[in-house]
């Protein structure tokens, strides 16, 4: 065919058997792992697997890493075990999690991090002296014995501005560039014309050039990452661009498994982490390595003077370290009620640190305090130089961010996966609800597959589990690539058969571009046209909507039934309307299909929210018509199925069982 233009792209169709969606932590943990499984398939039988990574972004400085990061937060190391890491992911989300697969997760994870260290990744060590290195400067690996400086139970300290770039340059050498694609954005899965409950292709454009891709396979990894802008950000104007979790993941990941017919889990839960205000630079070195506290106006801290709240919420609130959520609930109680600003007291923090170490000790620590942010968020340091901010004279506001949808960080929404097979995991379960064709128990196969037969899912994608944070998306992505070889030799006889032609997912990707070719001339300003909407103008609609109604900052976080009833109704509104989304571009063209994304992840989350009627998470959402938490009714995953035919969910419970003694 021809060249394509902007009205026409070039359609381009490729088979391969694994195809790997996304480049982030969780893809390049894929990408380095699947090569070892796919040679060894060669030597051992002659399989020849064709393997294929897609993009949207260039994988050196793709996803939520791409600034870099100057902690890797999970690392379980000689001092703890993978059942007190399952505790503890447990802990924090409120007690509903898959054991199975977070002490999994806890026994794989530190070969991520030596393999890390391998490829160059500076590691903070201790010395036999007790005396703090910088980067590794020549002592011990870590898998040979070397200690890592902990700023947490659970995190240790890198040099990380280039913590992307050394992974997936990891991934890059393992796979070979031939076999990645960046700049592409998948757009949808499709299944199988003989079995919609399988997987056999999905389809895709590119950014810069008039192409539209259609892949088919037998299985595919789906990692691409969490949701942002789904609620009217904090930031305005042309701050925009900046929230916490970096605004190019969308929520193609549950989008496109929900319309793949994915089972989805947790759906309700989201992350709204407390960060400094408006650069949203990191909290867990201040807070771990400096030991500062939070404090409200009037200088009290809050986690002291609040601390009876948490005695509403045992056990989650009596731990030692509460759960996340619950720390935000203390501190809002201090805006609600008129006592902010909330700010970090780095004033004395410093000051302590310095009664004990010599000044150049205390210079090199305030040197530490900027190379945090320009390690992972070098928009605070312009803040910090912007408001004339130095830490150890004057303290910096914190303020929870509006909410995220994510799997891997301190939240567990996202897509039901089979678990391994050696935990004990229940092999029948107790539902309420759910259609009988989905799996029973918690494994079925092949780990990190879904509920769609050949969708595997890694990182933020993995529901109900959380905490795995940069290492741990990896791993798992290393999971899900041993198991998808194996899945493709099991299944080396099999031909995927697309249900949509790829002339028709072409034609449907390139809509929002005809719409503006065709109604383009009927106005003068290119933005006011009755014909069409502009991708940032739904985008803004979705986020009033569920800033408002779906507990946003507007509303302290907090909804009830019938605000969510009428986002419902709202939601239904704007999904006609963004029939009529135009794309003058192909950077529109990618925003056009970014809110496509988001649009369903927010119904998704907001009929989550809608079913499970107690506030599970308070301090990240209050349901103000069941402001408590049920363990007796709610103790359950709330799962849902999406018919994309009919586009209605089904939502239901699933039991939750403790596999982990928790009482420890
Ligand atoms: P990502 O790494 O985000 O990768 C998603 C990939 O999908 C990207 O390559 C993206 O370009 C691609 N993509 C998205 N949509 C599409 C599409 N439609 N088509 C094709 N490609 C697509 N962890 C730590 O260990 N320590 C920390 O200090 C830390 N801090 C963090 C701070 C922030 C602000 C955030 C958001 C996360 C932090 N994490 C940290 C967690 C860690 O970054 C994530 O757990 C991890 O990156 C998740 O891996 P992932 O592969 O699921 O997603």
């Amino acid at each position: 065919m021809a060249e394509g233009t902007f009205g026409n792209p070039e359609v381009i169709q490729e088979e391969v058997d694994i195809l790997l969606i996304g480049g982030g932590m969780a893809c390049c943990g894929a990408a380095y792992e699947v090569m070892r499984w796919a040679e060894a398939a060669k030597a051992d039988s002659g399989i020849d697997i064709k393997i294929k990574l897609i993009d949207k972004a260039a994988m050196d400085r793709s996803g939520a890493v791409a600034q870099g990061l100057s902690a890797i937060n999970t690392y379980i190391g000689t001092e703890q075990d993978p059942a007190d890491y399952a505790r503890m992911v447990s802990n924090d989300l409120m007690g509903i999690t898959r054991d199975d697969l977070a002490y999994d997760l806890g026994r794989h994870v530190d070969e991520s991090v030596h393999l890390f260290e391998e490829w160059g990744l500076p590691i903070w060590k201790t010395d036999e002296n007790g005396e703090r290195h910088d980067g590794s400067k020549g002592l011990p690996a870590l898998k040979d014995g070397g200690k890592p400086v902990r700023s947490g139970k659970w995190q240790i300290m890198i040099n990380g501005e280039s913590y992307k770039w050394i992974v997936a340059e990891a991934a890059k050498k393992a796979l070979g560039m031939d076999r990645i694609q960046e700049r592409v954005f998948i757009v949808k899965l499709v299944n199988d014309k003989n079995d919609p409950k399988r997987i056999a292709g999905a389809v895709g454009f590119s950014t810069r050039d008039h192409k539209v891709y259609v892949y088919k396979f037998k299985a595919c990894l789906l990692a691409a990452g969490g949701a942002v802008n789904l609620f009217r950000p904090r930031s305005v104007g042309e701050g925009q661009g900046r929230a916490w979790y970096p605004v190019w993941n969308a929520g193609s990941t549950y989008a496109m498994a929900a319309q793949a017919g994915a089972e989805l889990t947790m759906m309700e839960n989201r992350f709204v982490p407390a960060r400094f205000k408006d650069g949203y630079g990191p909290v867990g070195a201040w807070f771990l390595l400096f030991k500062a506290k939070a404090v409200n106006s009037l200088g009290e801290v809050y986690m002291d003077r609040n601390k009876e709240m948490l005695n509403d919420y045992p056990p989650y609130g009596l731990a030692a370290v509460p759960a996340s959520c619950l720390r935000n609930h203390l501190m809002l109680k201090e805006m609600k009620e008129g006592r902010g600003p909330i700010y970090m007291d780095t004033v004395t923090a410093l000051a302590a640190l310095k009664e004990t170490l010599s000044p150049r000790e205390v210079k090199h620590l305030e040197a530490e305090a900027w190379e945090d942010f320009l390690d992972m968020c070098i928009g605070q340091c312009g803040v910090w130089v912007g408001e004339n901010i130095e830490p150890e004279k004057k303290n910096s506001e914190l303020m929870p961010t509006e909410p995220y949808l994510l799997g891997s960080h301190s939240g567990c929404c996202g897509i039901w996966v089979s678990g391994p097979d050696d935990l004990g995991a229940p092999t029948t379960e107790e539902f309420t609800g759910m259609p009988d064709y989905l799996p029973k128990g918690w494994n079925w196969g092949y780990r990190s597959m879904t509920t769609v037969k050949g969708l595997f899912t890694a990182g933020d994608g993995v529901g109900a589990s959380g905490h795995k944070f940069s290492s741990g998306s990896h791993a798992e992505g290393r999971l899900a690539a041993k198991a998808m070889v194996k899945f493709v030799i099991d299944n080396k006889d099999w031909k995927p058969e697309l249900d949509t032609p790829a002339e028709k997912l072409a034609e449907d990707i390139y809509k929002p571009v005809r719409t503006f070719l065709e109604f383009k001339d009927y106005t003068t300003a290119i933005d006011v046209n009755p014909n069409y909407i502009t991708p940032k103008m739904l985008q803004f609609r979705l986020q009033k909507i569920m800033d408002e109604y779906v507990a946003g900052v507007a509303t302290y976080y907090t909804t009830n039934a019938h605000m969510l009833a009428v986002a419902e109704e709202k939601l239904g509104m704007l999904k006609e309307d963004a029939d009529k989304m135009r794309a003058k571009d192909l950077h529109e063209l990618l925003r056009a299909w970014e809110n496509y994304h988001r649009i369903l992840t927010a119904e998704a989350h907001m009929k989550h929210i809608q079913f499970r009627e107690e506030s599970r998470y308070p301090g990240f959402y209050y349901r103000m018509d069941k402001n408590f938490v049920d363990e007796e009714n709610w103790k359950c995953f709330v799962n849902s199925v999406y018919d994309k035919e009919t586009q209605k969910w089904t939502v239901f419970k699933r039991k939750h069982v403790d596999l982990v003694d928790k009482s420890k």
